[in-house]
């Protein structure tokens, strides 16, 4: 008898399972772990990786919102490719160190088709926008694009994943603006300076209409020399946009910064890597 009851009952349970899960829907994963969120986070990202995802808290140059941490960098407030070489962006912010778990994670939004990934990183990106100041006059946001051939290869364009996140959250209209007109080498087998020639007129305005007289944040996954968002800002100055805001996951640190004056050059810089954008 109760053998006989047993499917009965494993299907009422089930079933009142279903009906409980449609008045209270089950928790959503974590965005990068797939682990589970704690009730009193609105973000898609657990506490775990935010804990790991290396936030940058400190320091941080005022240009390019990469860490710093030498004495210099800290009285001029800028890191030394800003101090150097200004980027064409008015303000930059970078919710991350590009190293360790961080790393990790553009790698699988990147290369390895982890779109949710971009859930994540972009609320946490939306966020710094919200906390910055400076990005409340912006009005939309646009993507740095892949090349259309870079795009057919991997199906989709991780910064404008990243874009689409951060202009539902902030509530802003997100604008293809840009076109990558020239394709370019991979940026990480370059030096910094064949970077900056390598993405000079690789851009051009395609959207003129859409960001002439605005303020405008230019969202990319990975900021390391500035060289392409810096490229991408001055197509858009060009088309008439006003300020040119720059959002990054991850921005890479300078082992130049970190260490005593004169002692050594950008090593940090050198370690091999897929391609990424610059
Ligand atoms: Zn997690
Ligand atoms: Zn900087």
């Amino acid at each position: 008898m109760l053998a006989r009851a047993r499917p009965v009952l494993a299907a009422l349970s089930s079933l009142a399972r279903a009906a409980l899960d449609l008045i209270v829907p089950p928790p959503e994963p974590c965005a990068l772990c797939r682990g589970p969120l704690s009730a009193d986070t609105d973000l898609c990202v657990c506490t775990a990786c935010l804990d790991k995802l290396g936030r940058i808290d400190g320091a941080r140059c005022a240009r390019c919102g990469r860490a710093v941490a030498c004495g210099k960098a800290r009285r001029t407030r800028l890191c030394r490719p800003c101090a150097a070489a200004p980027p064409a962006l008015d303000a930059g912010r970078a919710y991350g160190v590009y190293d360790g778990y961080m790393r990790a994670v553009i790698h699988g939004l990147k290369y390895r088709g982890d779109l949710l990934a971009a859930r994540g990183l972009g609320e946490l990106m939306a966020w710094l926008a919200c906390v910055d100041p400076r990005f409340g006059t912006a009005r939309a946001v646009v993507p740095v694009p892949l090349h259309p051939r870079r795009l057919r290869e991997r199906g989709y364009n991780q910064a404008a994943e990243l874009a689409r996140v951060v202009g539902e959250e902030l509530g802003l209209p997100v604008v293809e603006a840009v076109a990558r007109v020239r394709e370019t080498q991979p940026q990480s087998s370059l030096s910094w300076s064949q970077r900056r020639r390598n993405t000079a007129r690789a851009f051009q305005a395609v959207a003129p209409g859409a960001v002439r007289g605005r303020d405008v944040i230019v969202v990319d996954d990975i900021y390391t020399t500035g060289a392409t968002a810096s490229a991408v800002a001055v197509s858009l100055k060009r088309a008439g946009a006003r300020r040119v805001y720059g959002l990054f996951a991850a921005a890479s640190s300078l082992t130049r910064d970190l260490i005593p004056e004169g002692t050594g050059g950008i090593r940090g810089e050198k370690r091999h890597e897929p391609a990424t954008n610059g």
